[in-house]
């Protein structure tokens, strides 16, 4: 249930509720920023609807509430002017790590020279082993920033670790939540507090649900701008690294208002088959791509089988247009750059 309360509804209203609900031991959570309160059941509105504080309800029979489509059509991030979920297929591109300079700033002035708004690169790595490349850490943020700034790109990076998140926040514009953490409840809760847009990305265990209920942590927490990312789930197959689930896509998109994207990269595991995987990301509904770019894939220092090339991008890029052209979209590189460099 999703009690909406009387906009400007005094104070000491707003306490008799909460008293009433904690007196008859009803779990409750107040979300101020959007003047709701959230039960866990749907029963609850015959026994609040008389209070003065309460406006109207929403019955959501789910328990993520605020993440369903019952409670909002549509949501729209919006990072420096881009939109995310508005309607054109955002491509968020770049190295799966930020190594050195000259392939950080080789990238992100290729980027943008194709009309790119979004630069990715991971600076704090979650690795299987831990003898391989972690990340430059906070030196790879700032590399990727200021490759970023200088060719007027957003940056998304990844948040591994609450001990960092000062610095993750500091140079970043979109804060990327990885599979591993998709269950790390306490990092969520952080991330709900901070006003940036978070990319989540689905655990490659979780259920839809699951996936869900780790946006709802966001969401409950006020953060608003958050953006779901299918990343492929684990099968018993190892021929493809991960088994990129397309169908999500329209079943998010009836479950949800969220803006969903693929990344076609994990999802499948090998440079090979990122261009179809694209397209058919594309041909399905989803809001955009996250897919990984190096200058040198064979030197890369993680994720070097599934990194596409320049020129492999290039024909991503050209398929993809041409696809949605025909259904009437355009990606986000089809217009003008929005956002004003920063130097
Ligand atoms: C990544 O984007 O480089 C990454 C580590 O992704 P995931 O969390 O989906 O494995
Ligand atoms: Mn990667």
């Amino acid at each position: 249930m999703i009690i909406k309360l009387k906009k400007d509804g005094q104070e000491a209203d707003r306490l008799i509720l909460f008293d009433f609900f904690k007196k008859n031991k009803i779990p409750f959570h107040y979300l101020s920023s959007e003047q709701i309160v959230i039960t866990p059941r749907h029963t609850e509105i015959e026994l609040v609807q008389d209070f003065s504080a309460v406006d109207s309800y929403i019955a959501i029979p789910t328990n993520y509430k605020l993440a369903s489509k019952l409670y909002k059509n549509k949501t729209v991030v919006s990072v420096n002017g881009t939109e995310i979920g508005g309607g054109l297929f955002n491509v968020m591109a770049g190295p799966c790590s930020v190594e050195h300079e000259e392939q950080i700033f080789s990238t992100a002035e290729f980027l943008a020279s194709k009309g790119v708004k979004f630069i990715r690169g991971g600076a704090y790595k979650p690795r299987t082993s831990p003898y391989s490349f972690s990340g430059l850490g906070v030196d790879g943020l700032k590399l990727l920033r200021k490759a970023a700034d200088q060719y007027g790109l957003n940056v998304v990076t990844e948040i591994l670790d609450l001990n960092v998140l000062d610095e993750v926040m500091n140079y970043s514009d979109v804060l990327q939540v990885g599979s591993r953490n998709m269950h790390n409840f306490y990092l969520l809760r952080e991330l709900g507090k901070v006003r940036k847009p978070v990319l989540l990305k689905r655990g490659f265990q979780a259920k839809v649900v699951e996936w869900l209920l780790s946006a709802e942590y966001l969401l409950s927490g006020g953060n608003s701008e958050v953006i779901l990312c299918e990343r492929g789930i684990r099968s018993f197959d190892p021929l493809s690294r991960n088994v990129l689930d397309l169908g999500v896509v329209p079943l998010i998109k009836e479950l949800s208002h969220l803006p969903v994207i693929i990344d076609p990269s994990h999802g499948t595991g090998a440079s090979s088959r990122v261009i179809p995987a694209s397209m058919a990301a594309a041909a399905i509904g989803a809001d955009g791509i996250l897919v990984e770019v190096h200058p040198n894939p064979a030197q890369a220092l993680s994720d070097g089988d599934q990194a596409i090339s320049f020129i492999q991008f290039d024909e991503l890029l050209n398929n993809t247009q041409l696809l949605l052209n025909a259904l009437g979209k355009h990606t986000d590189t089809q217009t003008s750059a929005l956002k004003t460099p920063r130097l």
